[in-house]
């Protein structure tokens, strides 16, 4: 689904991904860790091109990113990406900020939009709230919506930047539950954060990066036993 193959990217004279090399294969949920600054939010931009990269090879769900051909409003639909700020649209409602991109962009019908909204927000258990505006949610509401905002595009792959971070802690969880529940259902997911017991749970692997490097591939449950970098210890004893 996601092939980097030899990566780079600068900003400036910053190298922010240093050779990235990483294969994330359909239905499959990787989590993305390390110190801040060390490059994960450009890592995972550059999957949808809101960040370009420099050199080497990124393909996504068949797409090259290095060919001029590739259409990007058809790359960013079927690649879904949630924020740390949610970021919905203050000046719709909860249905709304759901059907705008369907109706707008996959010229869905309103009808059928609304509908398919309705059920994705009884999927995220805020059917209730449809005609709420964002200001009226708390933020654990808020970050369902989002989620489910990008999924009413129908993408075959979902980012996640943090979307627990700004969050707090008694809503944590049930932003969680819902990333579980989609990736039980085989969605394809890329996932920065440091909530490490959804790293545990739900990852098929973790990704340890530190300055533009990744410096661990691992299966969860080897990374938290035996990390193999002094600085992967570091961080992983940081979280305690
Ligand atoms: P992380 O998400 O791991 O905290 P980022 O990918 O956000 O790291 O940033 C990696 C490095 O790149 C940081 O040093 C950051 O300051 C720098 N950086 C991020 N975005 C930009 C930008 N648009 N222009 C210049 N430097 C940037
Ligand atoms: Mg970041």
């Amino acid at each position: 689904m996601i092939q980097f193959i030899g990566v780079h990217k600068w900003f400036k004279k910053l190298h922010v991904l240093n050779d990235i090399n990483l294969h994330v294969k359909p239905g499959e949920v990787m989590v993305v860790c390390g110190p801040s600054g060390s490059g994960k939010s450009t890592l995972i931009r550059t999957v949808n091109q809101l960040e370009p990269i420099d050199k080497g090879q990124l393909i996504v769900d068949g797409m090259d990113l290095a060919d001029k051909k590739t259409n990007l409003n058809k790359l960013r639909a079927e690649v879904g990406f949630v924020f740390q700020q949610f970021n919905l649209y203050p000046h719709l409602s909860v249905l709304s900020n759901i059907t705008l991109a369907p109706i707008k962009i996959r010229k869905t019908p309103r009808k059928e939009a609304e509908e398919q909204a309705m059920k994705l927000l009884e999927r995220v258990g805020l059917a209730e709230k449809r005609d709420s505006y964002p200001s009226q949610l708390s933020g654990g509401q808020q970050q369902r919506v989002a989620i489910a905002r990008a999924l009413a595009m129908k993408p075959h792959i979902m980012l996640f930047d943090e979307p627990t971070s700004a969050l707090d802690p008694e809503m944590i969880g049930e932003v969680l539950a819902v990333m579980q529940d989609l990736a039980q259902s085989g969605m394809t997911m890329v996932v920065v954060t440091h909530e490490m017991g959804f790293a545990r749970e739900v990852a098929h692997r973790v990704v340890f990066m530190d300055q533009g490097i990744i410096l661990e591939q691992a299966d969860p449950e080897e990374f938290f036993k035996n990390p193999q970098h002094e600085r992967a210890q570091q961080f992983l004893r940081q979280l305690l």
